[in-house]
């Protein structure tokens, strides 16, 4: 993408110059009229050897001479017939001036035009590159776009007294734990979620339904193995995880760092990926009054 850019800025100045080239000429020509005089003045300014370059614009039974001063360095114009043409080139030649014959003077607007078709070539050139980069770049987006997925994942468990309190992996210190099938950890399950759901795998009632004797009891990071398993399966790569978990009590900020890790292992992905909130509820509803806990996640993947 880089050398395209580098391409089209190569192109647009050489676009520029060639307008600045055409535009100076224009101008210079307009600039810079050419005294009209006699033929006789004209002749004695030859005569003098005053002339130090002449262009005879030949057309049909005359010509047109401008000529460079030499004591003025100022442009003289004049008309003669053709049969006086070949005479006052040789005059000129002889008192040492260059002399150069055209067809007729409209070949200036000729080169101008000849010089344009190039630069509208390159100009159109120009665009048609700048259309192609501009729609390849839409192209990469999309792709970009359609490689990267979002997931999202919530759960929710009751809290009773004496059961262990584990979150992210982590057994925190606290009088209740939550109710379920395996160790109840609401913010593996809503991850878990979060990624299949990304990935387009169905939940983690699908992989690890909580009617199957062997995940009973069962440590909830080997969930989010297993479903590291089906990502890579699926060529996904987690990009980001970011999730809050809602709890009354304990305060579970002080636990993330090894929370993040912990995920982070089972994922295999490194912990800066994770991040982690938490909130209360204010008292209000089941989880206000200690009596649940819930998590939701939000993962994005993307296809390696
Ligand atoms: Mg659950």
């Amino acid at each position: 993408m880089a050398s395209r850019s580098l391409l089209k800025t190569f192109f647009f100045w050489i676009g520029i110059g060639f307008i600045s080239f055409v535009f100076l000429k224009v101008v210079l020509i307009k600039k810079n009229p050419p005294t009209g005089v006699a033929y006789s003045g004209f002749q004695t300014l030859v005569d003098n050897g005053d002339i130090v370059s002449a262009n005879i614009y030949v057309e049909s039974d005359s010509a047109r001479v401008d000529a460079l001063l030499r004591s003025s360095q100022k442009y003289v114009e004049t008309t003669i017939s053709s049969a006086e043409l070949p005479d006052l080139t040789r005059r000129l030649r002889d008192r040492g001036a260059s002399v150069s014959i055209r067809e007729s003077r409209t070949l200036d607007w000729a080169m101008l035009v000849l010089m344009a078709v190039p630069l509208i070539l390159l100009i159109g050139f120009c665009l048609f590159l700048a259309r192609r980069v501009q729609s390849s770049a839409r192209r990469a987006q999309a792709t970009e776009e359609a490689k990267s997925r979002t997931g999202i994942g919530y759960d929710l468990h009751r809290l009773e007294e004496g059961r262990p309190l584990i979150v992210g992996g982590i057994e925190l210190t606290f009088d209740k734990g939550p109710v379920g099938h395996s160790d109840g950890d609401v913010l593996a399950h809503a991850l878990c979620d979060a990624l299949l759901g990304a990935a387009g795998l169905g939940d983690i009632g699908t992989h690890f339904p909580d009617t199957d004797p062997q995940w009973k009891g069962a440590n909830s990071l080997l969930f989010l193995e297993h479903a590291k398993k089906l990502l890579a399966d699926k060529n996904f790569a987690i990009v980001h995880v970011d999730a809050v978990v809602i709890i009354e009590k304990p305060k579970l900020g002080p636990h993330f760092p090894k929370m993040r890790e912990a995920l982070a292992k089972a994922l295999g992905v490194s912990s800066d990926k994770i991040h982690l909130k938490a909130k209360t509820n204010e008292g209000v509803d089941a989880i206000g009054r200690g009596e649940a806990i819930a998590a939701h996640v939000v993962a994005t993947l993307s296809l390696r």
